[in-house]
């Protein structure tokens, strides 16, 4: 085993799959296309164009690249938007010289990935006052608010989908079509269900990211970006290595926005956002198994695993909480914190979800798990209970 001779503890991850602690378990599959990748050398405009053809299918979408994480995802697609396919901004990022540069972001939604607009250039405009957050009312940002702040320096709309995300993503998209703007959409951890491969897309967004390495399945640092041809078009060219001939200069049919430019541009913004071969081979491959998984054989998989945890812990403080992702809470009481140490520092090592500590509620996740690995934690429950 690699982590043995590497002298890294593992540990049973039913925290989710979260990047702190590696994300996910990848199926054979997907790791065997990774290996059959690794065996040869292809043109990287090609392994691009073979991924944009899975994506279209998987998405309703024009066009699409596998990135290197959602995160990046977000920052390509930025580029795109500030870029298009003019070679001379694309050289100029993250500096943009006609100040044409914000994007609008509804207070609520501002979250620690947004840096990735920042990064590329764009400058966050925030809008809304998230009342229904604070107590003492109901309201969140109206979409006027948005038409409200759209100026001669504004780029693009940017857009948190979450089930709690306000104002409905079709209203803003129809202000954002009014005003020639483009919408981007992080809709990272928002699979399963498989239907918003396709949803925020329909719903009018633009450019839409999704992580490779969470509820897809693939490797953990992949991640899909879809939407309109020449946005897409824009932010692989600002990814690709172009240490290329221009005379033998020919992207396919796929790209075909980018046989128009009126020239090339250097290395771009991301650049530093580079994705593999083997990363793009295993993405394709868990996006079509996500595809083709009968949803209802999905939850069944996932159920089996927190079964595994029940029939070992017993008791009456678990309980299942239903969801697209559904879960196992354990009430422990005020002890919580000093519970989730406990699992951490047990044998086998358990990390468990935090997100509802402060009710006293630890959380297992099955993605990441395997389902002898929910019979551990079952015991491991047990034990520390008693
Ligand atoms: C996980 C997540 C990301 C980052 O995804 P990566 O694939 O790890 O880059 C970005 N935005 C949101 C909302 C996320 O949940």
């Amino acid at each position: 085993m690699i982590y043995e001779t590497l002298g890294v503890p593992t540990v049973i991850n039913a925290a989710g799959t979260v990047t702190r602690l590696s994300g996910g378990l990848m199926h054979p599959d997907v790791a065997e296309a990774m290996r059959q990748a690794s065996l040869a050398c292809v043109d990287m405009l090609q392994m691009q164009a073979a991924a944009c053809r899975a994506i279209r299918a998987a998405t309703g979408a024009e066009s699409g690249i596998v990135t290197s994480g959602a995160s990046a995802a977000v920052l390509l697609g930025t580029a795109a938007c500030l870029a298009g396919l003019d070679p001379g901004r694309m050289n100029r990022l993250p500096e943009v010289p006609d100040g044409r540069r914000n994007f609008i972001v509804v207070r609520s939604q501002r979250n620690m990935y947004d840096r990735a607009l920042v990064v590329a250039g764009a400058r966050l405009i925030e809008i809304g006052i998230p009342d229904r957050y604070s107590g003492p009312g109901i309201r969140d940002a109206g979409a006027w608010e948005i038409e409200d702040a759209i100026g001669p320096d504004t780029a693009g709309i940017y857009y948190l989908a979450q089930t709690q995300s306000k104002p409905e993503l079709r209203d803003i998209a129809a202000i954002a079509r009014r005003h020639g703007l483009p919408v981007l959409v992080d809709a990272a951890a928002q699979l399963p269900p498989a239907s918003n491969l396709r949803a925020y897309l329909e719903e009018g967004a633009d450019l839409v990211c999704f992580s490779g390495g969470k509820a897809l399945g693939g490797p953990q640092s992949s991640g899909i970006l879809a939407g309109r041809a020449d946005l897409v078009a824009s932010a692989l060219l600002q990814m690709l290595d172009l240490d290329v001939d221009v005379a033998a200069w020919s992207p396919p049919r796929e790209f075909a926005a980018l046989s128009q430019l009126r020239g090339l541009p250097h290395h771009g913004i991301g650049r530093s956002c580079k994705v593999g071969k083997e990363e793009i081979a295993g993405l394709i491959t868990a996006l079509n198994r996500f595809v083709a998984e009968d949803p209802a054989a999905r939850l069944a998989r996932l159920r089996a695993r927190l079964d595994r945890i029940l029939n070992a812990a017993g008791g009456t403080d678990l309980a299942i909480v239903d969801s697209n992702i559904p879960s196992l809470a354990w009430t422990v009481g005020p002890a919580a914190p000093a519970m989730a140490a406990r699992l951490l520092a047990y044998s086998p090592a358990i990390a468990c979800g935090l997100s509802r500590m402060d009710e006293g509620v630890l959380l297992f996740n099955p993605m990441a798990i395997t389902e002898e690995q929910g019979h551990q934690i079952g015991l491991a429950i047990a034990a520390l209970r008693a």
